[in-house]
């Protein structure tokens, strides 16, 4: 089989974090719109896996463990995939509970800033928009905020309210780099530098973090993003292929209506990179 034009999406969301459909939606949805590959990659979170792995299995959709973890780096927050990793493992299950365990207080500042500037209500809006109460994220506090009328949409939201200098904003510090790709590896996993062009670095940054990401064990880059437009896929391709890291391809969907790119319908990897899932060949969970 030619695996390089394998449709593999190995970046996504369900309600376990900041997604809309249940896991096993998920993993259906990505069937019907012909995903072959699929890793499903909550945030900070494995506990969609066992349902997503079962939906596949029951579909013969080849599967990947997979997480995104937070990362706080030079006071930037980063995020990395986890691809292929056992999800009873403790030591990422241990890590992963910590990492998550400050979005609570965190969502209550949100809330208090908001009601500030005549958005009331919020932390208990967001709430009831959480899957999983311990995931409490931003993008829960926008969908309370667009379908209150507070805001016109989730882009909206993400430039007038919730970032860096504007209301509701809390600074919060996630797992380290090294942890969070040594918790991956150990694991069994893959790690892999996601949505790259999201990040407010320099050039100079941009490759100090390429080169702590390696230095830690970090094997892979997404070039293929929903995050990403054709100038940064071109970018980051070229990245991949002088820092020797494996090509990724994720939609990053959360929800039908919100993503840019559906489950699978994103353009494919650019020839002559090593996708990511060539390496993990051996861990593709089949029917
Ligand atoms: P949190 O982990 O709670 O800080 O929330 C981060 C999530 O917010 C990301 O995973 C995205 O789903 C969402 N997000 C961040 N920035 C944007 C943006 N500009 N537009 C839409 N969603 C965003
Ligand atoms: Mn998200
Ligand atoms: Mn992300
Ligand atoms: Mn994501």
């Amino acid at each position: 089989m030619d695996t390089h034009s394998l449709n593999a999406d190995l970046h996504c969301h369900s309600h376990v974090s900041d997604g809309t459909l249940a896991p096993a939606e998920v993993v259906r949805r990505a069937h019907a719109n012909g995903v072959e590959l699929l890793a499903l990659t909550d945030h900070d979170e494995t506990g969609g896996l066992d349902e997503a792995a079962d939906a596949a299995r029951a579909l013969g959709l080849r599967f990947l463990a997979g997480v995104e973890v937070s990362v706080t780096w030079a006071h930037e927050t980063i995020h990395v995939v986890g691809l292929g990793v056992d999800r009873r493992d403790p030591q990422l299950l241990q890590g992963l509970a910590a990492t998550r365990g400050g979005r609570d207080a965190r969502g209550r500042e949100m809330a208090d800033q908001l009601a500030q500037v005549g958005i009331p209500g919020a932390y208990e809006g967001a709430m009831a928009y959480a899957g999983n109460p311990a995931l409490l994220s931003r993008t829960h506090f926008a969908r309370y905020m667009v379908d209150h009328g507070f805001c016109a949409d989730v882009a909206e939201v993400f430039r007038d309210y919730l970032v860096e200098g504007k209301p509701g904003f809390v600074p919060h510090r996630w797992a380290r780099l090294g942890d969070a790709v040594r918790w991956i590896s150990e694991a069994g996993g893959l790690a892999v530098l996601a949505h790259p062009a999201r990040y407010d670095l320099t050039d100079q940054q941009l490759s100090a973090l390429v080169d702590e990401f390696r230095t830690a064990g970090g094997r892979g880059i997404e070039v293929i993003s929903g995050s990403h437009s054709p100038e940064d896929v071109e970018r980051f391709a070229g990245i991949a292929r002088h820092a020797g890291l494996l090509a990724s391809r994720g939609s990053d969907f959360h929800d039908p209506d919100e993503s840019r790119f559906d489950l699978g319908r994103m353009p494919p990897l650019p020839a002559s990179l090593t996708p990511t899932w060539t390496a993990l060949a051996d861990r593709w969970s089949s029917a």
